[in-house]
């Protein structure tokens, strides 16, 4: 076995499963995780909701339903689900891209995604992200100002479901304040990078990056 920061021969990415419930700040805490050099890729994935104003470039492939299930019927998803009424899923494809480009994959799913991965890659890492409170998080959905009353609803009610999943997830997170948060992710994936099996497996130690 050769160091950590030694050149990567690893054929295989780490798939990094982050969850937790709309207004955990997710996204916030991923923008700062997932950047140059740290070796991972964030997978974008397909969904059928319709894009929103605070949606950037490139954070989802926006398809139609006909679409969506029309991949569904091809295999073509890692895993999928449907979500406040919405389909959200990975494409197969994230996996290969991540390899290629020899990052780590960050998959941003909710929790029944989350387990249809733990059946797949077992070896999979799953984080949960929480937010302190469950009024936060009802502050932080109010605050985004593009969600109706309807939305929001659903996703309070999302969010008490999912809370009851945590038991399953490797790594709970709690996102009270973000450089906290940020710093507790990074810290797991350096660990998980430094796990014995990961490296004999690669034959080679090499996991990259700050993280
Ligand atoms: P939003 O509509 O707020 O972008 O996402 C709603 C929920 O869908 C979030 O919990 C988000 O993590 C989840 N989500 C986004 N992409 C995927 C995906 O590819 N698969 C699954 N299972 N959930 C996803």
């Amino acid at each position: 076995m050769s160091h950590p920061d030694s050149a990567d021969t690893r054929c295989r990415p780490i798939v990094f499963v982050v969850t937790g419930p709309s207004g955990s700040g997710k996204g916030t805490v991923l923008s700062r995780v997932v950047c140059p050099g740290m070796g991972l890729r964030l997978a974008v994935s397909a969904t059928s909701r319709a894009p929103r104003p605070t949606d950037a470039d490139g954070d989802y492939h926006f398809v139609t339903r006909g679409e969506f299930e029309a991949t569904i019927a091809a295999g073509g998803f890692l895993e999928y689900a449907e979500f406040c009424g919405e389909l959200y899923g990975t494409p197969r494809s994230e996996i290969e891209r991540a390899a290629d480009e020899r990052s780590d994959l960050v998959l941003e799913i909710e929790v029944q995604g989350a387990r249809q991965i733990r059946r797949v890659c077992p070896r999979a890492v799953l984080v949960m992200l929480l937010p302190p409170t469950r009024e936060e998080c009802l502050r932080r959905l109010r605050g985004r100002g593009s969600e109706t009353k309807e939305r929001i609803q659903r996703r309070m009610a999302a969010y008490d479901r999912e809370i009851l999943a945590v038991g399953e997830f490797d790594y709970v997170v709690w996102n009270v304040e973000v450089d906290a948060a940020v710093c507790d992710l990074k810290s797991i994936i350096r660990a998980e990078r430094l796990r014995t099996h990961r490296q004999l497996a690669a034959g080679q130690a090499a996991p990259r990056g700050e993280g």
